[in-house]
């Protein structure tokens, strides 16, 4: 999806990362938002996707009901063009393109619809133009492996999946994994996992240790070297419709979320500009 091309030669193109994981409550919306705050922070610009029918980042954001006027799932249908979806939050340098509980009927709806897993990669092409201007695109997933996460997989560079530091937290990667696997084959050679992170870590239970030596054991380098505490500051803040990193800059998830992103932008300069094959 290298789709910015100019005459000035090839210009910046935004960086997709879909965070996903299909068990629910792990923290993808916490990170979703607070991520792309902390990217914000650091003068990039971010678009987020709200893809989960709760909305929850949508609220967290500030986005209330009434101004949901269109959504994730109209740009899914390919009702509305991608730029009358996008909407500025608070937070500078951070807009959204809000979610309604609508998209709950999209495994219903978009059964007979051709090409029903690469809807949102082909809204992001044909809107390339409106999102030239961002450097990261963060969706936020739902707690499913159902249509919605497929469509953020296949327009996606990569995947941010949080792991709740808690007993079963390894068992559903597996199949996670494998989903991704299957999105490579079948749409999305270029798919990656930028990383995992453990959420909610919690120093002084040995549970939290145990998942994370696992997790390292087991996925190595892949597994983000920054852990997301557990910390009220995270939970208080959508209440107040803010990122933490506007509630309480000083606390440890922001400092967590700021770390988390300088880790993600480190891997990214290393690698150098990723290119998107399609
Ligand atoms: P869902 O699967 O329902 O979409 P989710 O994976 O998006 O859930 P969140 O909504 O981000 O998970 O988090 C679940 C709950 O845990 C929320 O109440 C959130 O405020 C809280 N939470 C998330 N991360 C942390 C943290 N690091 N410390 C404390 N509370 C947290
Ligand atoms: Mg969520």
């Amino acid at each position: 999806m290298a789709y910015l091309q100019s005459g000035d030669g090839v210009q910046k193109t935004p960086k997709i990362i879909a965070i996903a994981n299909q068990k629910g409550g792990v923290g993808k919306t916490t990170t979703t938002i607070n991520l792309g705050a902390a990217f914000a922070e650091k003068r990039k610009k971010v678009l987020l996707i709200d893809l989960d029918p709760q909305g929850n980042a949508s609220t967290g954001l500030g986005v209330n009901q009434d101004q949901r006027k269109v959504t994730s799932f109209d740009i899914l249908l390919g009702d509305n063009d991608l730029a009358s979806a996008i909407q500025p939050t608070s937070v500078k340098n951070l807009s959204i393109i809000p979610a309604t509980t609508d998209l709950a009927s999209a495994d219903i709806l978009l059964t007979d619809k051709a090409e029903r897993s690469s809807l949102l990669r082909k809204a992001l092409l044909d809107g390339s133009n409106d999102i030239a201007v961002y450097d990261y695109i963060l969706i936020d997933c739902p707690p499913s492996l159902n249509i919605l996460t497929v469509n953020a997989m296949v327009a996606a560079h990569s995947l941010v999946v949080p792991l709740q530091s808690e007993f079963f937290a390894l068992e559903g990667l597996s199949q996670l994994i494998l989903s991704v696997r299957d999105i490579r084959r079948s749409a999305n050679p270029d798919l990656r996992i930028e990383g995992i992170a453990l959420t909610m870590y919690d120093r002084r239970n040995n549970l939290s240790l145990q998942v994370e030596d696992d997790a390292r054991e087991n996925m190595g380098d892949m597994v983000f070297k920054t852990v997301i505490p557990r910390n009220v500051r995270l939970s208080e803040a959508p209440s107040f419709a803010i990122p933490v990193l506007a509630y309480d800059t000083h606390s440890k998830g922001s400092e967590a979320y700021r770390s988390l992103a300088k880790e993600i932008l480190n891997r990214t300069k290393a690698k150098g500009n990723i290119a998107h094959g399609a």
